[in-house]
């Protein structure tokens, strides 16, 4: 029985293939942290945390606290931990999931020691640091101050100290990023003065796992490459130049089938606003995917997808939920046949760095969009 109109498909082969790659770059010390924020890159957060588990991850990172305590229903023992700011409200649900939280100042230590007080169980967080980024972290002239808040706090314990690089994806200019974990180990030494070291000290995206494994430390966070996509264009052609053995397979194929198949003559305008008309005629097939379910309006007249493994155009507007694609040079098409919307169909492939070109943004974003709502399926 067919049941989805459109579905996404996550093959475990593929998924597992990059794990295993990874963890083959590692440094000794390092365990494996699999990145699931954002539905798991549009990915679907179960399903992908199930495979990431039998592959036998140390970790999971997800952004809130309403996916740590999902995946903690789940899996009782596995280390989780947020990356994202979580309210306060929230301290007494991640203590009594075991959850660890990232965090950044003294008010949320503070709220850490007293929900801990309360439930009498040790807090387990993780310090972000500010090397650079300019986003989430305690900056460097704080942390003396917090280590000492820290060694009188008896229901906190430091699991972590992170950081997050700001332009590691730029391969070609790796300073500021080396600027940035000197002052990472200085924050280190800054703990250490007051002996606490932490157990997991971790800086390491994607493509610091790949180029950097002096950042490896003691635990990694891997997220676009282990769905296989390069963190840029610049990490992939360093990887290639430099013949660093990282074989990376794309995870995720997105399909939906055809709604509606028909002929259309020259001329014809197509879709809302009619902005683009028939070149020669045709037959035009009607999809039931627009843009709320995560494929880009600007794709309008400009994004291709794979119907029995040949390229097909979007002719005309993206409409909310359907759009419409030159099918003329597909023989035998039926309704309800299968319509490849990212992802590799023979020779033909259109990959989210295709959409990400097409529609200035980068395949974080491409993935990321595809809604939640719609099915995954694990192949
Ligand atoms: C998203 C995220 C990562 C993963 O980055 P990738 O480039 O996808 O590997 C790692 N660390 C933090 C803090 C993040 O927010």
């Amino acid at each position: 029985m067919k049941r989805h109109r459109t579905w996404v498909e996550v093959s475990e082969r593929a998924l597992t293939n990059n794990i295993e790659t990874l963890r083959s770059l590692l440094e000794d010390e390092a365990r494996f942290c699999a990145v699931v924020k954002a539905n798991a890159y549009g990915h679907g957060l179960t399903e992908v945390a199930s495979i990431a588990a039998r592959a036998g991850v140390d970790a999971f990172a997800v952004d809130s606290i309403d996916d740590a305590l999902l995946l903690r229903e789940i899996y009782p023992g596995a280390l989780i931990l947020t990356l994202g700011f979580t309210l306060s409200d929230r301290f007494r649900e991640a203590l009594s999931a075991n959850i660890h939280l990232t965090i950044s100042d003294q008010e949320e230590i503070e709220q850490a020691q007293s929900v801990g007080r309360e439930l009498a169980r040790t807090f387990p967080l993780h310090l972000k640091v500010e090397t650079g980024t300019m986003r989430q972290g305690a900056s460097l002239p704080d942390l003396a101050d917090m280590a000492l808040q820290l060694s009188r706090c008896d229901r906190v314990s430091l699991e972590g100290v992170s950081t997050h690089f700001a332009n590691i994806e730029d391969s070609e200019n790796p300073e500021f990023a080396a600027h940035q974990f000197s002052l990472y180990e200085q924050a280190l030494a800054i703990f250490a003065e007051h002996q606490i070291n932490p157990p997991w000290r971790h800086t390491a995206c994607s493509a610091a796992i790949i180029l950097y494994p002096q950042t490896h430390q003691t635990l990694v966070r891997a997220g676009i490459s282990m769905y296989g996509i390069w963190s840029s264009e610049l990490v992939e052609n360093t990887v290639r130049r430099l013949n660093l053995g990282c074989d990376l397979q794309p995870v995720l194929t997105w399909k939906s089938r055809i709604g509606q198949i028909k002929t259309v003559p020259m001329g014809t305008p197509i879709g809302y606003g009619l902005t683009e008309v028939m070149k020669r005629s045709g037959r035009l097939a009607v999809v039931p995917v627009g843009y709320w379910d995560g494929y880009d309006r600007q794709l309008s007249s400009k994004g291709e997808v794979l119907v029995k493994g040949i390229r097909c155009k979007v002719m005309g507007r993206v409409c909310m939920n359907m759009m419409m694609v030159d099918v003329s040079q597909v023989p035998q098409l039926q309704k309800e046949d299968e319509v490849i919307l990212l992802g590799t169909d023979g020779r033909h492939r259109v990959t989210a760095e295709n959409h990400a070109q097409l529609t200035q943004t980068i395949p974080y974003e491409v993935l990321t969009r595809i809604h939640p709502s719609i099915p995954r399926v694990i192949v």
